[in-house]
């Protein structure tokens, strides 16, 4: 929770604590002792299913490779995408303890006197999947088959960003619509999803804009990646205001070109020998949730007839 005096609370900051409030009061999310980490209610997971029910009607179908993925991905995949160089602070890794009896004994130790006891935990081989599409791209090193490969990829992601805003939540999940193929068919995947992706939305009553932009890139050298990503188009973000007019909205759902990053990553050749490039859309199921009930008010039974038969509520 924010440390800051009530009085130097903004309105947007108030806006996030009132939705917050209302979420745990109305028992849609459930509170954990950590920012941005909640539980979920059957009642939000029935709207997140119906969501998705609007998502996949809208998608490639039997067309595409449906994979599903634990929250967590081998550190060498990990290492190989470069996610640590450009969100270091965003990153989730996994440690365990491999220690002897007489390390367990000074751990138990020194947490029964209340000191640290992590300090005698090991990285494991494993970190927490930053974005739903990267354990697939391991799959595919090698060469593609003509046309190149089309994935349906739906899971958890981890982001380290504890904040009040319900809509920044550390643990989500994207349904993404991913192509890896040539630059041709990765661009126009991620332009043509750019109306898809406001179909979908609009289908579910919500009023979205297109905004051209950039992923958070950490420090100095991120700067320069931000600016490249921005003036080469490669990712419109579909944002709903969920607080009026107080920010600028909240991205929903987003369109990416990653060109040759991750094809270049794991070698991933298209099927005349160039590497491969991708581009994915991701729908934030969460965020769009939040959205519903923004718009539509908290109780389902009363959304419009139209957006719950779509939904099949
Ligand atoms: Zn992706």
């Amino acid at each position: 929770m924010s440390e800051q005096p009530a009085e130097t609370l903004t309105d947007l900051d108030r806006a996030r604590l009132d939705l917050r409030c209302e979420l745990l009061t109305s028992g849609l999310l459930i509170e954990s002792s950590v920012p941005g980490l909640y539980g979920r209610s059957g009642q939000f997971e029935d709207i997140v299913d119906g969501i998705d029910r609007v998502v996949r009607a809208a998608g490639p179908g039997s067309e595409a490779i449906r994979l599903r993925f634990p929250p967590m991905l081998p550190r060498s995949d990990f290492e190989r995408t470069d996610y640590i160089a450009s969100f270091p602070n965003l990153t989730g890794a996994i440690h365990s303890f491999t220690g002897t009896n007489a390390d367990h004994a000074r751990m138990l130790a020194d947490r029964s006197e209340g000191k640290s006891w992590d300090g005698y935990l090991e990285p494991a081989d494993t970190m927490l999947v930053p974005a739903a599409c990267h354990p697939a791209y391991p799959m595919f090193t090698g060469a593609l088959a003509e046309g190149g490969v089309l994935l349906d990829v739906y899971g958890y992601c981890f982001r380290n960003e504890p904040a009040v805003d319900p809509a920044r939540m550390q643990a989500f999940r994207m349904h993404e619509f991913v192509v890896i193929g040539d630059p041709d068919t990765a661009a126009n995947h991620r332009a043509s999803w750019i109306d898809r992706g406001l179909q979908v939305l609009d289908d579910l009553g919500l009023e979205a804009t297109a905004v051209v932009a950039n992923d958070p890139f950490f420090g100095r050298a991120g700067r320069m990646l931000a600016a490249n990503q921005r003036n080469e188009n490669l990712k419109t973000e579909l944002t709903i205001r969920l607080y009026g007019d107080l920010d600028e909205g909240t991205a929903v759902v987003s369109c990416n070109c990653h060109q040759d990053h991750f094809g270049a990553t794991f070698g991933i050749e298209t099927s005349d020998g160039s590497v491969a490039h991708s581009a994915c859309v991701g729908f934030g199921m969460e965020r769009i949730a939040l959205a519903m009930l923004r718009t539509h008010g908290s109780d389902p039974r009363r959304w419009p007839a139209g957006v719950r038969s779509r939904m099949a509520l």
